[in-house]
């Protein structure tokens, strides 16, 4: 029998690797922003087409490279970043597998143009799937322009498994803002189907934040700075009235570099621990320094995992010092959370309050209430009329809510069988779950998620029906988002104006008029919801543009845990949502109710 082993050809090798490394078109910006920064660039642009699948180019001022080496660089394993495996331990570029720019030209239609500051002349090379086809000189200013055209033209599989162009263009706007945040001194353009979204000057990091995040992140950062042997920790963390429900203001940065890592992550939400309702992120943009012999970043190919030598006390420093920063700014637990935070105690009274056993705050905590202090002392009466409001929109037409609560009474037949009957009072648990016997049981409902349940089919039906009713704001409200979130509310504008929203025609978005279902202090907060569902959405998670709507809104209005309910609401509650056509499951999938028979019961005996 003959031998069978023989090597792989280049190009066939190249487009194995660039499995790896290009995953899709923001792998592409990630690699060519790194290399622009290795190149010491002061400017940087990046071009974008069709959410990179057109187009990815990047023009930087950087050292630019000779003819040899340009040439070179789209050869495998090259490399001028490191010579020997030791360089590995004291890495101080981004850059060093040298596998980026074959397994991009390995994949796609690539056009270099380089050019050093000692060169006349600058080089030009085109390649296509591993193939140089055209090579020469060209006119040039210093630097390097690299363009990525038509992203797996050779690998229709791969091409036709790329997402939406809105999720594809979300991962390379990830990917810019995890570079231009790291690098404050470098100045950044981004424009994307010739629309420049981001311009961003060289500058502090406050300013390099407030760049991307929009001017009202500005008052909301907490500086963190704290230096130790083994560990500097720098940059911001956000308030925690600014916190989120999304991950999306989490960067952490190890020199210099974004990575992720899930244990440091739980280091800063410690550090805000009593601060934040359970379903809040907070904000940090944080950077840590180590010595580069001390940890290992090989260990993904795309480079955002690492390892350190000595985790457990960079956790404990890390988690200390946005403790510290938040203390020195009166941001640490109080007692009464209803009251000022900015009255807080000081950083020296909360190290002795460290000593008792826990911090306990207050489960009333709830940060839409914040303005209103007034509102736990309400007389009964008012409380009920505060509940009506909870059922937001509820009331505003007698006529169809009649409807279905009558097909819910049918409904609610088939919820609980004849043996499981509603009967008597309810009562609260932990300001959780409203607790009611039944018949022969007893029902444990999840008010949080019920209450989403309700809302989410009202603000569906409201949706699917009639046009929204609107109310007109007095003043306008300046949304003041950042370019991307712009977009985002571009493309829902037409289903948010359909159920009450008004904007203008400015490109920055202003509010004119609200739904009449959503109480207008509350406006922010839905958009905020809305925007992190929208950005974090994944095709088919949602059904519609409807669905993703009525669900961010029900999340957004519905009553949180933690809020004490009186038995009329808490009963009002149960009525709403046993009238509803799928009681037993929140707008996410999870469940709002269980019930315990008498039997279950006495088996636990
Ligand atoms: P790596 O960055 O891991 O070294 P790449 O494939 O990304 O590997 O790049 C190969 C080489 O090409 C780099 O080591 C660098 O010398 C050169 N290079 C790439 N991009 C640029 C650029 N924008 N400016 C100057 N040199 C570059
Ligand atoms: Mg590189």
């Amino acid at each position: 029998m003959t031998d069978c082993i023989k090597l792989l050809p280049d190009h066939v090798a190249n487009q194995i690797a660039a499995g790896e490394v290009v995953q899709r078109p923001s792998s592409v910006v990630k690699e060519l922003l790194e290399n622009a920064i290795d190149a010491k660039s002061t400017m940087i642009q990046l071009i974008v087409k069709d959410s990179g699948k057109t187009l990815i180019q990047l023009i930087d001022n950087g050292s630019g490279m000779s003819a040899t080496d340009a040439r070179l660089s789209f050869e495998r394993h090259a490399t001028s970043k490191i010579a020997a495996a030791d360089d590995l331990f004291n890495l101080q570029t981004k850059g060093f597998r040298g596998e980026a720019l074959a397994s991009i030209a390995a994949v796609a239609q690539v056009e270099l143009k380089t050019k050093r500051p000692s060169d006349e002349v600058g080089c030009l090379i085109k390649i296509e799937g591993s193939k140089v086809i055209d090579q020469g000189v060209t006119t040039c200013s210093t630097g390097t322009s690299i363009a990525v055209k038509n992203l797996f033209f050779n690998i229709p599989a791969r091409r036709n498994f790329l997402k939406s162009a809105g999720v594809e263009f979300r991962h390379i706007i990830d990917e810019f803002h995890r570079v231009a945040l790291a690098h404050e001194e470098i100045k950044f353009i981004l424009t994307h189907n010739n629309t420049e979204l981001f311009h961003l000057l060289e500058g502090n990091l406050k300013q390099r934040i407030v760049g991307i995040f929009g001017h009202k992140i500005n008052d909301k950062l907490v500086p963190i700075n704290e230096d130790t042997d083994l560990v500097g920790v720098s940059g911001f963390v956000g308030k925690p009235a600014h916190a989120k429900r999304s991950k999306i203001e989490q960067f952490l940065f190890v020199n210099h570099r974004f990575v992720k890592n899930s244990y440091l992550n739980h280091a800063i939400e410690n550090a805000f621990s009593g601060l934040l309702q359970p379903q809040f992120r907070p904000s940090y943009f944080l950077f840590l320094e180590v010595d580069p012999s001390t940890i290992d970043i090989n260990i993904h190919p795309t480079k955002t995992e690492i390892k350190f030598e000595d985790d457990h006390s960079i956790y404990a420093i890390l988690r200390a010092a946005v403790k510290h920063g938040l203390g020195q700014y009166q941001i640490a637990p109080v007692l009464d959370f209803e009251g000022n935070v900015d009255l807080g105690p000081s950083y020296g009274e909360m190290k002795q309050m460290a000593a008792a056993p826990e911090v306990s705050v207050d489960q009333h905590f709830n940060p839409f209430d914040a303005p209103d202090k007034s509102m736990q002392l309400k007389s009964k009466q008012d409380a009920s009329a505060q509940w009506e409001s909870l059922y937001v929109g509820l009331q505003s037409s007698d006529n169809d809510q009649l409807e279905i609560e009558e097909n819910g009474a049918q409904r609610q037949i088939s919820a609980f069988d004849e043996t499981l009957s509603i009967q008597g009072k309810c009562f609260q648990l932990h300001r959780k779950y409203i607790v009611k016997p039944l018949n022969k049981g007893l029902l444990l409902v999840h008010q949080n998620r019920a209450h989403q349940r309700v809302l989410y089919e009202r603000i569906l039906h409201k949706l699917s029906d009639s046009k929204g009713n609107s109310q007109q704001l007095l003043f306008p409200l300046d949304l003041d988002m950042n370019a991307q979130e712009i977009n985002l509310m571009k493309s829902l504008r037409e289903s948010l104006e359909h159920i009450g929203f008004q904007f203008d025609d400015s490109d920055n978005f202003k509010l004119l008029g609200i739904p009449t279902l959503v109480p207008e202090s509350e406006v922010g907060n839905v958009l905020d919801q809305l925007i992190s569902a929208a950005r974090d959405e994944t095709p088919n998670q949602h059904f519609s543009q409807s669905d993703l709507l009525a669900t961010s809104m029900s999340k957004a209005l519905a009553i949180p845990s933690g809020k004490v309910l009186t038995e009329e609401e808490q009963i009002g509650l149960l009525d709403q949502l046993f009238a509803c056509q799928a009681p037993n499951i929140s707008p996410d999938q999870k469940s709002t109710f269980s019930t315990w028979s008498l039997e279950d019961i006495d088996r636990s005996f």
